[in-house]
């Protein structure tokens, strides 16, 4: 068995919990101390880094913040949202295999799985919703994962993620979930049976709107070795890392060390030393930008809710939403500041009230300090028709809101107006 703490991270032993000054390593490559440690850095032998596609220093302190603050084991950082979906997912697939996923997912997500891991040979399964019993019924002895978001987006369900975990685990297969919109501070899914995190840091954790980043989190908990027959890349040997046996020589976190070995390594969607210093200036601040995102958001959807206009709103935070009460229960009774709406008027009234606003920002983007407004049905999720547009949660006159860091009475003017 090898050293797993140093051959994951390397030798740099940044204090990861301190908010300490990051220096960026803006460098292709590590220089070694002489052919000896060379390979056996190459080797996973002593600590070190080798080349940035698959480790750097700066990256590092990023992986560990995030694996500290979700409670895993480790992270390996990529280069967006949806690099990190993908990794997490073909970290376990394979030609042959079946995924099971809510079918509430982001509209990239939604489309990669459909189409694109089709072409694979891998058949993502969608549910009859997001409810474990739904889950269960898709579940075979070919399945790899069970994928959902704990938060849905845009939908902005919860998912009950303890039932969920229980129906996986049962039938010997892990559970990957995207906590992008709770954020970690909101929910730490490993605490509920996950057993992979992903996450966009694109959205509240940048916070800023000016930096793509992606990072998956193993919980180390999933018994792969238990499941040999089911998860041959964990417990056979890697040929395209010279033989290794993940579960036998990395038993702390195979998935993670076979993410970082095979997935960044031969697939390379690596997180820039830059951007990894911007998303960690990003993350210093996410608690304190929680907490008025969602001050916002309570007053927004509060103003929308009783305006004359408005066809409804909706916000996770009143108690009137169908998933209020999982969200209180998982989310320890905060939401976060997505606020949808359907102007009175259908889908032309709800273009309108888009094209008008002036403060709220016409992007598809989430979680930014500025507000921003989307119109997923002409946007995100353009590509799906009314059916798979329904089973996703979005209808065609959603108006999603996400409430950003304005004076709220700056943004309440700007719906007057847009809505008038
Ligand atoms: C944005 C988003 C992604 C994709 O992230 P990128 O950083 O844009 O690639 C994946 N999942 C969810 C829930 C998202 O909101």
């Amino acid at each position: 068995m090898r050293d797993e703490t140093l051959a994951v991270h390397g030798g740099y032993e940044a204090d990861s919990t301190r908010a300490v000054a990051v220096p960026i390593y803006q460098t292709v490559a590590h220089d070694f101390v002489d052919a000896a440690h060379a390979g056996a850095v190459f080797d996973l032998e002593v600590p070190g880094f080798h080349y940035n596609r698959i480790n750097n220093p700066t990256v590092d302190v990023l992986e560990k913040r995030m694996a500290a603050l979700e409670r895993g084991v480790r992270a390996v950082a990529v280069s967006s949202g949806a690099a990190a979906v993908r990794m997490s997912v073909r970290a376990v697939t394979s030609a042959g295999c079946n995924i099971v996923a809510a079918p509430q997912l982001y509209g990239a997500t939604y489309t990669y799985f459909a189409h694109v891991l089709a072409d694979e040979g891998v058949e993502a399964r969608f549910a009859d919703g997001d409810s474990a019993a739904a889950i269960a019924a898709l579940i075979d002895g070919s399945t790899r994962a069970v994928f959902v978001e704990s938060v849905g987006n845009p939908a902005c369900n919860v998912v009950d993620l303890e039932a969920v975990a229980a129906v996986a685990h049962e039938r010997g297969v892990p559970l990957i979930v995207d906590n992008t919109v709770a954020t970690p501070l909101y929910l730490k899914p490993l605490e509920h049976g996950a057993d992979v995190v992903v996450h966009s840091l694109t959205k509240f954790v940048g916070g800023h709107g000016t930096t793509l980043g992606g990072m998956v989190i193993d919980g180390g908990s999933f018994p792969w070795a238990e499941h040999a027959g089911r998860f041959p890349m964990m417990c056979s040997p890697e040929p395209a890392f010279h033989g290794v046996v993940y579960a036998e020589e990395f038993p702390e976190s195979p998935y993670a060390v076979r993410c970082r070995t095979v997935g960044l390594r031969n697939e390379g969607a690596t997180l820039a030393p830059l951007n990894a210093f911007l998303l960690l200036q990003g993350l210093e601040t996410l608690p304190v930008r929680l907490e008025r995102h969602e001050h916002n958001a309570r007053l927004v959807a509060e103003h929308l809710a009783s305006h004359p206009q408005v066809a409804w709103a909706s916000f996770l935070g009143s108690p009137d939403h169908p998933h209020h009460e999982l969200a209180r229960r998982y989310l320890g009774g905060h939401y976060p500041s997505i606020v949808t709406f359907g102007a009175k008027g259908g889908y032309e009234a709800s273009i309108a009230f888009f094209n008008r606003v002036k403060l709220f920002k016409r992007l598809v983007n989430m979680g930014d300090a500025k507000s921003l407004v989307a119109h997923p049905a002409s946007t995100t999720h353009r590509q799906l028709g009314p059916a798979d547009l329904a089973r996703v949660g979005i209808t065609p006159d959603m108006v999603r809101l996400s409430v950003g860091l304005e004076h709220v009475d700056d943004l309440l003017e700007d719906i007057d107006q847009a809505l008038a």
